[in-house]
Formats: structure tokens, C-alpha cells, sequence
């Protein structure tokens, strides 16, 4: 398969999960615009190093996916850049862990704007192009919270299920255009994100790094194995191909069994 040719945008790639298919959508010829937060050199060095590796274009643009004229910048940069965006990858993600009565109403707006609003912004921008070319890939980002809930995630678990539930009405107006739209629901997975919450993990229950790492996989993913941000890249290059062509509406679970039980 290739993509070459194909305008792909990835929220949220400068590190974790959106780095890893960003890398991978780039490697297959994708033009590729990065988005996310960082020291800019630091992003500089991650453009520039998948550019060279890939052969691909690779832009950059740090819009603030909580923000809807950045993020409408964000879209018309990669299409001015690229072309009209044909593979759009809603990643972009933040987690609060409190319980309800003492979760922050600012941390709760924040998580629901870019864990879910920010998608719903970017397929607007998109769409039209899409529908026009007869062609075109949303993957949303979702996670096993999209599909069951954990106590302490009271935005990220409502986000995620809102982001599903977005993802079947896209795929609904889209059907027969072309225009595929499907969720990625991943277990844990090692990324700065999670890396976190094992660390508040080890202080609050006086453990090991290693220990809290164990603790948690243990806890929800059957598997005892983290998902690897290599892994979802595969599954989105196999969404973005002929063969899953019919294939939309879907959540796809890469959770280790979390979501078995
Ligand atoms: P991460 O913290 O490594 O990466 C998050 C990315 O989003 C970074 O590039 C960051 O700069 C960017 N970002 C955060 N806030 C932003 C904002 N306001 N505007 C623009 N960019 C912003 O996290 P990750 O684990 O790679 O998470 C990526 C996605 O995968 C998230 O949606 C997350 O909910 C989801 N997910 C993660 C896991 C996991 O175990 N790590 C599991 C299931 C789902």
C-alpha cells in the first residue's frame, strides 16, 4: 500500500501514539502535517528526522486544539501546504484524574475541548474536501474508556464515549461518499500521558516505578503488555486501505483483553 499523494493531518503528534502513526502514514508517502505542544527545537528535530527518513513532505503547525480559530488555521495550513486533508487523525488528548467532587470545572472544560471537541472542529474543516475527492480517512483516537468507564476519569471517560458516539454519526452522514470514519480504542499504552499517572501511582502508594508499572497493567489489561504507539500506526495504515473500504462506524479495541472482561 501506499499513500503517496494522500494529505494527512495527525492531532497531538509530537510525541506518544500521534507520533507513532504520524511515522507510520509518512512512511507510506503520506504529506503529513504534525501538530502538538513542545520545545521547539525539539520539534524541529522530530520534523526534520521523519521528513529525512520518510522521503515524505512533513509540516508542523501548534495550534492549541482547544482553540477553534487555531484549529481552523491548523486544517487550512495543511491543506494550503499539502492539499485538501485526505486522512485525518483526531489524537490530541489530556487526562484529569480526581474524583467528581473535586474535579476542577476548568480541568473538566479543558479535557472535553481537546479530548472531544477539537475532532468535531477538524471533520468539520474536512469533510467538504473529502466528500469532493470521493476519498477520505477519519480515525478518531478514542481508547478503552470510550467504551467503559474508571473511577477518578470522570471527563476523559465521558469524552472518549462522546468521541465515539461522534465517530458513528460522521460515518452515518459520510456513508457512500467515499469517506470512512472509525474509532482506535487502545489499552494502556507507555506514552508521556501514562507514564504520569504510574508515576502518582508509585509516590501515592509508596512503590517502585517498576512495581506501580506492573500494578497497573495488572489492573485493567489482561494482557500484562503495554500497547506499543508502533502498533496503532499499523492499524490506522490498514483503516486508511482498500481493504477496510466498508469498514466504518467502527470501534476498534488494541487493549490486551481490557475490554473482554
Ligand atoms: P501524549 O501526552 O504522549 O501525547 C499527547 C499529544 O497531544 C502531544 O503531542 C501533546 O502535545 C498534544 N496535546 C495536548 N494538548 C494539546 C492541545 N491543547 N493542543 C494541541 N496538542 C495538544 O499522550 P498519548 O498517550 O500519546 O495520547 C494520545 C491519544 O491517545 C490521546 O487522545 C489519549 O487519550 C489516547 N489514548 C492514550 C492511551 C495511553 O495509554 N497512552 C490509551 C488510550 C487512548
Amino acid at each position: 500500500m501506499t499513500l503517496r499523494g494522500k494529505s494527512a493531518v495527525v492531532t497531538g503528534s509530537t510525541s506518544g501514539i500521534g507520533l507513532g502513526i504520524a511515522t507510520a502514514l509518512a512512511r507510506q508517502g503520506a504529506a503529513v502535517m504534525l501538530n502538538g505542544f513542545g520545545e521547539a527545537g525539539v520539534i524541529e528535530t522530530i520534523r526534520d528526522g521523519l521528513a529525512e527518513r520518510s522521503g515524505a513532505p512533513v509540516g508542523f503547525h501548534g495550534a492549541d486544539m482547544t482553540k477553534p480559530a487555531e484549529i481552523a488555521d491548523l486544517m487550512a495550513a495543511a491543506a494550503d501546504a499539502h492539499g485538501p486533508v485526505d486522512i485525518l487523525v483526531n489524537n490530541a488528548g489530556i487526562q484529569h484524574v480526581d474524583p467528581i467532587e473535586r474535579f476542577p470545572a476548568e480541568r473538566w472544560d479543558a479535557v472535553i475541548a481537546v479530548n472531544l471537541s477539537s475532532a468535531f472542529h477538524t471533520i468539520q474543516a474536512a469533510l467538504p474536501g473529502m466528500r469532493a475527492g470521493g476519498w477520505g480517512r477519519i480515525v478518531n483516537i478514542a481508547s478503552a474508556h470510550g467504551l467503559v468507564a474508571s473511577a477518578q476519569k470522570s471527563a476523559y471517560v465521558a469524552a472518549k464515549h462522546g468521541l465515539i458516539g461522534l465517530t458513528k454519526t460522521v460515518a452515518l452522514e459520510a456513508a457512500g461518499s467515499g469517506v470512512t470514519c472509525n474509532a482506535i480504542c487502545p489499552g494502556w499504552v507507555l506514552t508521556p500521558l501514562v507514564q504520569r499517572q504510574i508515576d502518582n501511582r508509585a509516590r501515592d502508594q509508596g512503590l517502585s516505578v517498576e512495581a506501580a508499572e506492573r500494578d497497573l497493567l495488572a489492573e485493567k489489561q489482561p494482557s500484562g503488555r503495554f500497547v506499543t504507539p508502533e502498533q496503532l500506526g499499523e492499524v490506522t495504515l490498514f483503516l486508511c486501505s482498500e481493504a477496510a473500504s466498508q469498514m466504518t462506524g467502527s470501534s476498534l479495541s488494541i487493549d490486551g483483553g481490557w475490554t473482554a472482561q
